[in-house]
């Protein structure tokens, strides 16, 4: 008697389209603006399998809304402080509140958001041989004492203030990145971001062009710190994401400066808001913060010439993009 085996069936998961994805791409801090714009451009690549791992303390499921149940996509809620295992090629590490107000609410979570978790990612690249990215910020270079801040200038940081748990946790992350690379071989990429605003910022997010924006749809006053001299430089999102793919794809680990170098006075930026979104408003100064630096505007001579990058969208033409999506989300429509 002869039994004949039924042929082999094939695995279903075998035809599947997350086997055809050939770069497995960890996004930590995935659910929050800069992250959530960044898996937008990583999903338009078919060859890309995306996993976020988020705690949703700044971020939230709905800036990933149209990804959810996709098959090359995956989102786990999951704390960088914690032992994270998963297979994947590269890693961009985004984890952690950037806002002044969010940062500073939990100041011992966002050290060990910068220190543990970011310890936690190089021992996952270090298991897996993945290539990480850390976005680091121009808050590295503190009050700065030199200007515009090229990459070699180390900076003017109070150790002990109330912007250190974000300034000093970002500088030991960097830290960390250099000495994995150094002692365990880890390719590593460190994006020192300058002011970055773009629709899915959070509406209370409490950074100024959020404010500003939000103040001018409700037709409330704009609230400019004291003195209202002190400058920023602000990119607009895409242009952000452009600039990390680039840093992650190319052969530097840097670190590398990304932003725009167009420098405003905050009384600036509230007299641009209050022309292009509601001429109506007031403009009011208010009491500033301890530690504030004054000025701020990346060189990005290196950027340019290391990976091709500048920035294409001016403030003018990033801000009425950046109000469409507060006008839908507030709920107050144009009025012509
Ligand atoms: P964001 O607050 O919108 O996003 C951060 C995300 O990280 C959120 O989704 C939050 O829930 C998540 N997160 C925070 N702590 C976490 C933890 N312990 N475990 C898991 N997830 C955690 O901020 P963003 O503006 O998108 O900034 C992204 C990154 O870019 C941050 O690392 C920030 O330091 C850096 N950066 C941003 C700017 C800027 O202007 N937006 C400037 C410099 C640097
Ligand atoms: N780690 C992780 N995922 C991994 C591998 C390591 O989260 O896949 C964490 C691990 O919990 C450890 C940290 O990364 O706390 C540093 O790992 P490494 O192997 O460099 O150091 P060690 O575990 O030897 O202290
Ligand atoms: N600022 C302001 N009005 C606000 C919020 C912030 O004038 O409603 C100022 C703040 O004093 C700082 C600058 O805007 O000089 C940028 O602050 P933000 O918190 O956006 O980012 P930072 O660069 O300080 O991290």
């Amino acid at each position: 008697h002869v039994t004949t085996k039924p042929p082999p069936t094939p695995s279903p998961l075998r035809n599947a389209k997350f086997f055809q994805a050939n770069m497995r791409i960890l996004v930590t801090g995935g659910a929050g603006f800069i992250g959530s714009h960044l898996v937008d451009r990583l999903m338009e690549n078919e060859k890309n399998e995306v996993i976020v791992v988020d705690n949703y303390f700044t971020g939230s499921k709905d800036n990933l809304k149209k990804w959810i149940g996709h098959p090359r996509f995956e989102l786990i809620r999951h704390d960088v402080t914690e032992t994270l295992l998963v297979e994947v090629d590269q890693i961009y590490h985004l984890a952690c509140p950037a806002s002044p107000i969010f940062y500073k609410y939990n100041p011992v979570k966002t050290i060990k958001t910068n220190v543990i978790g970011t310890l936690n990612m190089l021992g996952l690249a270090k298991r897996v041989g993945a290539r990480i990215l850390l976005t680091s910020t121009s808050e590295v270079y503190g009050d700065p004492l030199v200007h515009p801040q090229d990459e070699s200038y180390w900076g003017n940081v109070n150790p002990i203030g109330v912007r250190s748990c974000y300034d000093e946790g970002k500088r030991v992350a960097e830290t960390l990145m250099f000495d994995y690379h150094r002692q365990h071989g880890i390719e590593i990429r460190i994006a020192r971001i300058f002011n970055t605003y773009g629709p899915r910022m959070n509406i209370d997010d409490g950074r100024v062009v959020s404010n500003f924006i939000a103040q001018a749809v409700r037709g409330e006053p704009l609230t400019v710190q004291a003195p209202g001299t002190q400058t920023r430089s602000f990119c607009y999102v895409s242009d952000m994401v452009d600039g990390l793919i680039r840093l992650m794809e190319g052969e530097n680990t840097g670190p590398i400066n990304i932003g725009n170098p167009g420098e405003f006075t905050m009384l600036e930026l509230a007299e641009t808001v209050k022309e292009l979104i509601n001429p109506d408003v007031e403009i009011i100064s208010v009491e500033n913060t301890p530690d504030d630096p004054r000025q701020r505007k990346p060189d990005i001579t290196k950027a340019k010439e290391l990976l091709g990058w500048e920035p294409k969208i001016k403030l003018r033409d990033g801000l009425p993009l950046m109000e469409d999506d507060f006008r839908t989300r507030l709920g107050v429509p144009r009025k012509n």
